[in-house]
């Protein structure tokens, strides 16, 4: 099932995410609506604050990135097979000089900015059996985690930018969390008279 994104604004994308057990209600079905609904918004990466529940899961698939020409060959092959989910995934080392990249989020519509973090990482986390993984990514890989790990503490990569910047964005910013916003798949806006 598709299900609404939830927009900038609203507390549950500010919620350090806790971690779950594999007995969590109907966690198969979560997962497979998490597909669904980054697919259908054409994403990179969704965590489960995005559809609104405080839970250490987030999902990356980097294919569309190859068929970016701009990046080595080899690159573009491994990001057009890393299609992965990260249960109570732990960022343990972040190395590496800190990179530029032209970063946007599903729950920031229309918000595109620079943004830099370190190029390689080693996380650890469950895969979708549970079973514990450990992968060293670099690169765009590493991006896209990063950007996704940040949600399940709570950040987001505005939180990133210069204070210049923060002010240049600050009304687009409000005009998403107001709901002033027309994107090409569903979102839910805060509303602080609603439960
Ligand atoms: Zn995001």
């Amino acid at each position: 099932m598709i299900l609404p994104i939830i927009a900038y604004g609203t507390p549950v994308l500010r919620k350090v995410c806790v971690e779950i057990e594999s007995t969590y209600p109907n966690l198969s079905e979560f997962i497979s609506n998490m597909w669904e609904t980054m697919e259908n918004a054409n994403g990179v990466g969704l965590a489960a604050p995005q559809i609104g529940t405080a839970i250490r899961i987030f999902i990356v698939d980097t294919s569309p990135f190859a068929e970016d020409d701009e990046l080595e060959d080899d690159e573009r092959t491994y990001l057009g097979d890393f299609r992965k989910i990260f249960i109570n995934a732990k960022i343990t080392s972040e190395t590496g000089e800190e990179w530029v990249f032209n970063e946007g989020c599903l729950s920031i519509p229309d918000v595109r900015e620079d943004v830099f973090r370190k190029k390689t990482i080693t996380i650890e986390f469950l895969d979708e059996n549970f079973e514990k993984q450990t992968l060293n990514l670099e690169g765009l890989a590493a991006r896209v985690v990063q950007h996704e790990y940040d949600h399940i503490e709570g950040i987001l990569f505005t939180d990133k930018l210069s204070s210049l910047k923060k002010r240049l964005i600050k009304k687009k910013l409000e005009n998403i969390s107001k709901g002033k916003i027309d994107t090409d798949y569903r979102m839910r806006f805060y509303n602080p008279k609603r439960k």
